[in-house]
């Protein structure tokens, strides 16, 4: 039984910077990517000829929730053009993938998870009351077929099986039937047990496999989250034992993984998936949905407020396909990629560097997560993460104000035609807690809402702390943020066109040459928080919303061996070379190219 469950996306509403980022990103790359890629614009699932597999499934995951919370009647016009046609295309056995029948056997029905999973999306920014009937008998057919033998599980599917179990929940939640429950049996035997690959995880490898690969294994995460209940199975927190490995030995200081793009090691100079940043944060959205357990919130922050905005520009027109925690320049590579089994350009700033995997699914990063902030359960509503947002639900309307993760503190206030309880998630690094002005004990807390108007403050203290990191390097902390020595950087563009597919700006190319020093170690602890207010991007590098500086000193770091434009693991040497400095540290949301594990000097 779920701890608690999400709100549509009509009954939150972004406000604030959330809502700015969200503009951002319709400006940006996701409200254009139908306009400019063909395989958005000439897909299968509308009637061209391009890719009819997982990227208009993909970017609609993204784009359908972002065209409603921003209430943007053209996207909205767009998101119901993609729909009808994909609609159009159901067969009456209730195939639905653009695939033709004799190559269904051959088919890796990832696509069908998929598109499930997003018309479900759908169902809840919209309401269209097509959607539940579409679903119903696209999972009929995909149980006929399975149970039949006719196909099974393979590839992607095979290794995603639990991703069935979105649009299961959802039809079992309304129809109540047994073969839905039959059909998660059968799905969950054919798919692939990530318990059984932990050995594999233990070592970064340079092959490419299935079982090792960031994307599954972070989707996986929320596998007995999602699906333990169909199952009739307990809950074991199995994502905790395997994210316990996962973080051992490919940890990274951002609370994901390095994968370029299977698991790469304890490298701060690796790379890690754009593709497993969102799904990660989708995984610990349903995580805490599921468990109410406050390590997955917190893990979630981490994630959304550093590795997302870090890895796009800042006016999300271009992304990498992967981004280091140490990346002192996004340069392609001479000799070969620093990485397992990505190209050289990996790590470039694009329309589709490396793949386009990433192109068609970060749009559903901040989307999400904008839904996310709160939820409920029976009475009670939680405000799980602090983010600038209104939420209507019947007859309940609580607006949180607030800057935070850059600033601690909030005020909300609620109007209610009934009694409720409000809960309000206190991160666990926060200090000196305040309730209206008084002092409180530093805990989740309860209020018990009367009918009528309140209004509640909240206020507390942070402080920078230098986090343990492996290979006795250190990252600067402070609540949810990590700090970057940002590095100033020069920016080459190219525009070009490759198997029909055009690099133009704002959505060309570019790589990012380092113009200023990178290879510092903290000398001291004592840091001077600087809050700037957000400007008009919330993760700017010129203007970052608050800065941090501590005291630094150069030292000799060096580049890996056979690289001039990746740093080395760990530095050559730890004695200054420089006097102590005070270095402006920002946050890595804000820092496209950054130092951010490093070492203390003076320290083993
Ligand atoms: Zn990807």
């Amino acid at each position: 039984m779920n701890k608690w469950k999400f709100y549509t996306t009509n009954e939150i509403k972004p406000e604030g910077w959330l809502r700015r980022q969200l503009e951002i990103q319709a400006e940006g790359l996701s409200g254009h990517l139908h306009k400019i890629w063909p395989d958005i614009r000439d897909s299968k699932w509308v009637g061209g000829n391009r890719e009819g597999w997982e990227r208009v499934p993909y970017w609609l995951d993204g784009f359908v929730p972002l065209a409603y919370q921003l209430e943007d009647d053209e996207m909205i016009a767009t998101v119901k053009k993609y729909i009808d046609a994909i609609l159009a295309q159901q067969q009456n056995d209730g195939w639905i993938c653009p695939c033709k029948n004799s190559k269904r056997a051959t088919y890796d029905t990832w696509a069908l998870q998929l598109i499930c999973k997003t018309l479900a999306v759908y169902y809840d920014c919209s309401g269209d009351e097509r959607i539940p009937a579409v679903i119903y008998r696209a999972m009929q057919n995909y149980y006929a077929l399975l149970k039949s033998g006719e196909i099974k599980l393979f590839g992607w599917a095979k290794y995603r099986w639990f991703e069935t179990f979105i649009s299961l929940n959802f039809l079992y939640e309304r129809y109540k039937e047994e073969w839905i429950k039959d059909l998660a049996k059968i799905i969950k035997a054919q798919g692939f047990d990530y318990n059984t690959a932990t050995k594999d995880w233990e070592k970064p490898s340079h092959v490419w496999l299935r079982r090792t690969h960031i994307v599954n294994i972070t989707m996986m995460l929320k596998s007995e989250a999602v699906s333990h209940e169909l199952l009739g199975e307990e809950y074991t927190d199995n994502a905790e034992k395997l994210r316990t490995i996962l973080d051992k030995f490919n940890g990274t200081a951002f609370e994901g993984f390095t994968g370029d793009e299977v698991l790469s090691g304890l490298d701060p100079a690796r790379g890690t998936e754009l593709c497993s940043v969102v799904e990660q944060m989708f995984s610990y959205e349903h995580l805490f949905a599921v468990t109410g357990d406050n390590k997955w919130a917190e893990r979630l922050e981490v994630l959304a407020f550093n590795a997302l905005p870090a890895t796009l520009t800042e006016d999300m027109w271009t992304h990498q396909y992967v981004q280091m925690v140490n990346q002192v320049a996004c340069q392609r590579t001479m000799i070969m990629a620093p990485f397992s089994t990505n190209g050289p350009e990996a790590h470039l700033f694009g329309l589709e560097p490396n793949f386009g995997c990433c192109t068609a699914n970060f749009n559903q990063g901040w989307p999400k997560f904008a839904i996310s902030p709160f939820m409920h359960k029976d009475n009670t509503i939680i405000n799980a993460v602090m983010l600038p947002c209104v939420l209507n639900d019947n007859g309940i309307t609580i607006r949180l104000e607030t800057d935070y993760p850059f600033k601690n503190t909030m005020h909300y206030s609620i109007e209610s035609d009934k009694d409720f309880d409000f809960v309000i998630r206190i991160p666990s690094f926060a200090q000196n807690l305040t309730v209206n002005g008084e002092n409180a004990e530093s805990k989740d807390l309860t209020f018990a809402v009367k009918q009528g108007k309140t209004e509640i403050d909240i206020a507390f203290a942070t402080t920078p702390y230098l986090k343990d990191r492996p290979n006795g390097l250190f990252a600067l902390q402070m609540g949810s943020l990590l700090f970057s020595v940002p590095i100033e950087y020069e920016k080459k563009m190219r525009e070009y066109k490759l198997l029909g597919v055009e690099r133009k700006f704002p959505y060309c190319d570019y790589q990012f040459i380092p113009k200023t020093e990178w290879n510092y170690g903290f000398a001291g602890t004592e840091f001077e928080v600087t809050f700037n207010g957000i400007g008009k991007y919330p993760f700017s590098q010129a203007e970052p919303p608050v800065t941090i500086t501590a005291p630094m000193q150069q030292i000799e770091w060096g580049h890996k061996p056979a690289y001039k434009t990746v740093c080395r693991k760990t530095p050559k040497s730890t004695t200054p070379i420089s006097e102590v400095t005070g270095i402006k540290l920002q946050p890595y949301g804000c820092s496209r190219l950054r130092m951010t594990e490093m070492p203390v000097l003076g320290k083993k």
